[in-house]
């Protein structure tokens, strides 16, 4: 069976994906299983998605409560999961007004459109210019494939939009340097740069930024797709900073595995998109939001403690790993560089029984948050054996 779904999937499948070799068919929270009923622990949580694993049974009857009530209806009415989502984030984060959509390219192309709305309103023409970091990665559609600062992606597609720059990570003369050339409306950033190497910003670099935007009335955009929703050990990474952003976006783990992306902007700019200048068909659907409140009413105190152990647990036994260059990352958002053939060890850890996902040339795990300890130091030891015997 495993090898008509290969075959089907390479015939009808645009070829995008270089796919791991494993058919998953079901699971429960960190344990998957393929259709030939192998087990796996799963330290990829769909891509930072699942943060308590699959058909996790609390978010599975809020989603069968939603989906007998009302699975979807148009955003011209109103409808309670939405708002008691956005009433629940507002009030977890202190952000005052939240849009919906189904990604995390959406929410940041919210963002960017939100950003030059509320540049254009208050000062007029040619004030558009996004800053970003370079490495960075905020999507795939055309304005949010600009906003990556990674050189490699800007090929094929051009021409691309107007109005994007690129400054060093942790180099705040760099940043400077492009925003006082003048029409820089935001500057939009990964706290911990995910798809661009598992890299945690300087906290220095960080407020210095904020500082300057603040002063300059530029929008400063934390996207929070990745390292949103409980991954580094605060409900979201800025708050390990200590600084507000004036917009933060996020998707991935809000939906428990149902697709929904979220912009919430903080009062500077709550008052930026207004009537018929933006939407989504699908943003904010009911059972996507039912999902996800019940994911965020559970990241508390006391799983963030919890993300916090097994990070420094899983830094501390790579560090101690020979095969290992370094360990970069925050909470349970993690990055090794192996001095072993990094997509040798993927696929070894993958048939050793571990799924683990790669980064910019880095090992990158991104378990459940919940995932139980006797499951964690068993795929940890796996994939330690793993390293280790490596070419
Ligand atoms: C995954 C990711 C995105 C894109 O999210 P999609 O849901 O795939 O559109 C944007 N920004 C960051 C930081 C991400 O990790």
């Amino acid at each position: 069976m495993a090898e008509d779904i290969k075959a089907l999937d390479k015939t009808y499948i645009v070829n995008v994906y270089s796919r791991l070799d494993a058919v998953l068919d079901h699971g429960k929270g960190a344990l998957l299983y393929d259709v030939n009923g192998k087990e796996y622990i799963d330290l990829s949580a769909g891509i930072a998605v699942n943060i308590f694993g699959v058909c996790d049974d609390v978010w599975k009857i809020a989603v069968e409560a939603q989906l007998g009530k009302l699975s979807h209806i148009s955003n011209i009415f109103y409808t309670e999961p939405q708002v008691q989502l956005a009433r629940l984030l507002c009030e977890k984060t202190g952000m005052k007004k939240v849009f919906f959509s189904n990604s995390g390219a959406e929410a940041n192309e919210c963002a960017i459109k939100a950003a030059r709305k509320y540049s254009h309103d208050k000062y007029g023409d040619g004030r558009y210019t996004i800053i970003t970091l370079k490495n960075s990665f905020h999507g795939r559609t055309m304005a949010t494939l600009t906003a990556c600062g990674q050189d490699d992606l800007h090929q094929d597609f051009g021409p691309f939009l107007d109005g994007f720059a690129y400054a060093e990570p942790d180099d705040i003369d760099s940043l400077k340097a492009l925003a006082d050339k003048g029409g820089v409306c935001a500057i939009m950033m990964e706290l911990v740069q995910g798809e661009g190497g598992v890299h945690p910003l300087d906290p220095a670099f960080v407020s210095a930024a904020a500082a300057y935007a603040r002063e300059k009335d530029i929008l400063l955009i934390i996207d929070e797709v990745q390292t949103g929703n409980g991954r580094t050990g605060a409900l979201y990474a800025y708050m390990n900073y200590g600084i507000e952003p004036d917009i933060v976006t996020t998707a991935k783990a809000l939906g428990g595995g149902l697709p929904i992306g979220a912009t919430m902007f903080a009062s500077s700019c709550e008052h930026a998109l207004t009537d018929h200048t933006h939407g989504s068909t699908f943003g904010g659907n009911p059972i996507c939001a039912a999902g996800a409140i019940s994911i965020i009413s559970r990241i508390d105190d006391g799983l963030m403690a919890e993300v916090k152990a097994k990070g420094d647990y899983i830094k501390g036994e790579l560090e101690s790993c020979s095969g290992v260059e370094f360990v970069s990352g925050m909470g349970l958002m993690i990055g090794a560089k192996l001095k072993k053939d990094l997509a040798s060890v993927v696929a070894q850890c993958v048939a050793g029984g571990v799924l683990v996902l790669t980064a910019n040339g880095l090992l990158r795990l991104l378990p459940p948050l919940n995932i139980p300890w006797d499951e964690l130091k068993k795929a940890i030891s796996i994939v330690k054996d793993v390293i280790e015997t490596a070419e």
